[in-house]
């Protein structure tokens, strides 16, 4: 459908979206992603399914790794298909797809990252080519569904959308059981660290039992066990069902960016790409909305880092504790992060023993008394730029040659470093920072 097609409700619809949107940026009230689309939405309560028309579509869902994995396809599958409508801020719920949509020329491909909640509705609306399932843990107890009933609601919608193929992270159980009745899946071995949520089986109760290492697959006493991979990860290779083994070279660091560039290629094959070019491609990303990028806080560079539940601080403890800069970790509650920080109980703190640590954030006093239990000594500030200077003080010696050495490609800032932290917050303690860093120009 070309845009001189649509309906004209849609066409007006677009255009307030648009509008909207752009007197939302003017204004300096975000970045505009919500507010245009839910006025879109009252005008024309079809708008979305009306904007997905024809398009090549792909959706990205799961607890962990979703604005990664929806980033690297977009830029993966953009040789083939060309460059794709995104949610490339997150915003990702049906307002925030409308303004992605009306972004773009009509017909052109889309990559959309979906909250957990959304996927079954719009896997039905939208008809997409292939949806991605990365995990399922726990985040935001106070607000969102138990995962199990999450698993269960995908798997009702893949069982009755036979032209939508999935690429399923095969380690995660849940989301096994989620694609296990869909019609084309992809089974990726792309590991999964955090097991805690996924120890019940989906299929009979009964208890999966879990092979020792990363990828030694898991099987219950009832049968449900690992679907045969097709793709599977072999230190820095992907290698393929045909035997084929590519090397991937990533920017981004982590196991886990692994994992989410492997999802993202297979998708983007499943989509039209060739696996070379869409590795390739992965490969030149170097941050994601500003996650992992190194950004200049009161002297110091600041590597920084977002996670938002216990399996997203697991990946990220295992990325920083072989290192020895000071970390500085931030926890606030508000809406965006969920109420309840009881979660600070199951994430292993107690890998930061040994390390310079302050703790920041509204609730950096639940967080003291975390550490305080996990035998990790540290200081608590208030201020989240002070809390990083803090660190780096307390570093200082250690790190700053390493610093300046990372810096050199920002002259800018490589000058002015005399150290360097690891930050590692939750989502709001994470934008805070970022909106008063000073951005490296990498
Ligand atoms: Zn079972």
């Amino acid at each position: 459908m070309s845009a001189g097609t649509l309906p004209v409700r849609t066409r007006v619809a677009v255009a307030a979206t648009r509008a909207v949107n752009a007197l939302s940026r003017h204004a300096g009230a975000g970045s505009g992603t919500v507010a245009g689309g839910n006025v879109g939405l009252a005008l024309d309560p079809l708008l979305l399914e009306r904007l997905a028309a024809g398009r090549p579509m792909a959706l990205v869902s799961g607890t962990n790794g979703k604005t990664t994995t929806t980033r690297l396809l977009a830029v993966a599958i953009e040789g083939a298909l060309g460059r794709a409508a995104t949610n490339a801020t997150g915003s990702n719920m049906p307002a925030g797809h409308v303004t992605a949509l009306a972004a773009t020329p009509q017909g052109a491909p889309a990559v959309l990252e979906v909250d957990e909640g959304y996927l079954p509705r719009l896997v039905a609306s939208l008809g997409p080519r292939v949806v991605v399932l990365l995990n399922l843990s726990r985040d935001q107890l106070d607000r969102t569904s138990e995962v199990r009933m999450v698993a269960n609601k995908w798997r009702r919608a893949l069982s009755v959308s036979p032209a939508t193929a999935t690429v399923v992270n095969a380690d995660d159980p849940l989301v096994a059981w989620a694609a296990s009745g869909a019609a084309s899946p992809v089974w990726v071995g792309a590991g999964l660290s955090w097991r805690e949520d996924a120890v019940g089986c989906p299929s009979c109760e009964g208890r999966i039992t879990f092979a020792a290492g990363e990828d030694g697959g898991w099987a219950c006493a009832c049968g449900f066990s690992r679907p045969r991979l097709g793709v599977r990860i072999e230190g820095d290779d992907v290698v393929l069902a045909d035997g084929r083994r590519l090397r991937v070279a990533l920017a981004l660091p982590g196991r886990f960016n692994r994992a989410n560039a492997v999802m993202a290629a297979a998708a983007a094959v499943v989509m039209g790409a060739g696996w070379e070019d869409a590795i390739r491609r992965i490969g030149e990303v170097d941050e994601v909305a500003g996650r992992f990028a190194v950004v200049g806080v009161a002297g110091c560079a600041a590597r920084v880092m977002l996670a938002k539940n216990p399996a997203g601080w697991r990946e990220l403890l295992d990325l920083v504790c072989p290192g020895e800069r000071p970390v500085v970790v931030g926890i606030n509650a508000r809406v965006a992060d969920g109420r309840d920080p009881s979660w600070l109980w199951d994430v292993p703190f107690e890998r930061l023993r040994g390390r310079t640590v302050v703790a920041t954030g509204e609730r950096r006093r639940d967080l003291a008394v975390r550490l305080h239990y996990a035998g990790v000594p540290h200081r608590t500030v208030r201020d989240e730029v002070a809390a990083v200077r803090a660190a780096w003080m307390a570093g200082r010696g250690t790190t700053a040659a390493g610093a300046r050495a990372r810096c050199a490609r920002s002259p800018h800032l490589a000058a002015s470093v005399e150290g360097e932290v690891d930050f590692i917050g939750n989502y709001t303690a994470f934008t805070d920072l970022m909106a008063r860093a000073t951005r490296t120009g990498t």
